[in-house]
């Protein structure tokens, strides 16, 4: 059995729609696939159908912005009932507050010499239901100004550079008993990636499988085979699931091809029987 817990389609910032990311899973021979676009649960009734038709297991999830101590963290939440209130909406504030921020890092740019617009970013988020980041990089690899999204953050996007403007992001802390309270499992993604570091240690992670997390992501792209080799110990100190998946965007980030990591099946089954469906 091949699982890959973690993908993206157009919803967010993926570049394939929900059926063609399940049909793509099919053909690179996964079983189990998780559709767990940014913020966005929109995906998974297209995705459902083209896994009925396919004949693959689809687990609906979603891949929620929140904060740990002033550190963006994010946190993949798998099968939370789509219609609990509390939780769509906050959902709602997180997916506001990444779109309304669009003219300010249009202005940053501008301020910069960049001759970007509103409609340009808009256009590339086309399908999306909210405007990020990605599709301002986007927008700046079209104009010719960056070779790809990579470089658009490193020079522009991230943090301290003109195109960066904060947003709203939901405190991990409240955002896993909320999860768990939506009958979903919470499981942090990568979570010693990019700039998460340090942030994440053993006592942290303990602290927040008492609040209800369920696992970590552990075999993922960012995290080379030391600190791999690290995250497995703690989680199994700690008795969590352990994860493995791709963070597969489509054409929106290169080396994460879908299944380049999977999860172990016995872990999938603990996992799943964290949610309600199965509690
Ligand atoms: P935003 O939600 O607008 O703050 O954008 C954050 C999203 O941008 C993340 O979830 C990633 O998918 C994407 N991202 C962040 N850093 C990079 C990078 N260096 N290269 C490509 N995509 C990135
Ligand atoms: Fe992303
Ligand atoms: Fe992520
Ligand atoms: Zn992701």
């Amino acid at each position: 059995m091949r699982i890959d817990l973690h993908t993206h389609s157009h919803r967010s910032d993926g570049t394939d729609s929900p059926a063609e990311l399940i049909a793509k899973a099919a053909a690179a021979g996964l079983d189990v696939v998780a559709l767990t676009d940014h913020d966005a649960m929109s995906g998974w009734a297209e995705a459902q159908q083209a896994a009925d038709e396919v004949g693959i297991t689809l687990v609906p999830g979603l891949e929620i912005s929140t904060n740990f101590h002033h550190r963006g963290v994010h946190l993949l939440a798998y099968l939370p009932d789509p219609a609990y209130a509390p939780l769509v909406a906050e959902l709602d504030r997180v997916l506001d507050g990444r779109t309304s921020r669009t003219p300010a890092i249009v202005a940053g740019l501008r301020d910069h010499g960049i001759d970007l617009t509103e409609d340009d970013v808009r256009r590339e988020a086309g399908g999306s239901v909210a405007a990020g980041r990605p599709h301002v990089a986007d927008a700046l690899i079209r104009l010719g100004l960056v070779a790809d999204r990579t470089e658009a953050f490193v020079e522009l996007l991230n943090h301290g550079r003109p195109g960066y403007i904060g947003r709203y992001a939901a405190p991990v802390e409240e955002m896993i008993p909320l999860v768990v309270a939506a009958g979903g499992a919470a499981v942090i993604a990568h979570p010693w990636g990019r700039r998460g570091g340090t942030v994440l240690d053993e006592a942290a992670l303990s602290h927040l499988r008492d609040l209800g997390l369920a696992g970590i992501e552990v075999d993922h792209q960012d995290h080379g085979p030391e600190l791999r080799a690290r995250l497995r110990a703690i989680a199994a100190n700690l008795d969590l699931v352990v994860t493995g998946s791709s963070d597969y965007h489509g054409l929106g980030k290169v080396d994460h091809d879908l299944g380049c990591n999977t999860t172990d099946p016995e872990q999938y089954e603990r996992l799943m029987s964290r949610t309600a469906s199965r509690r």
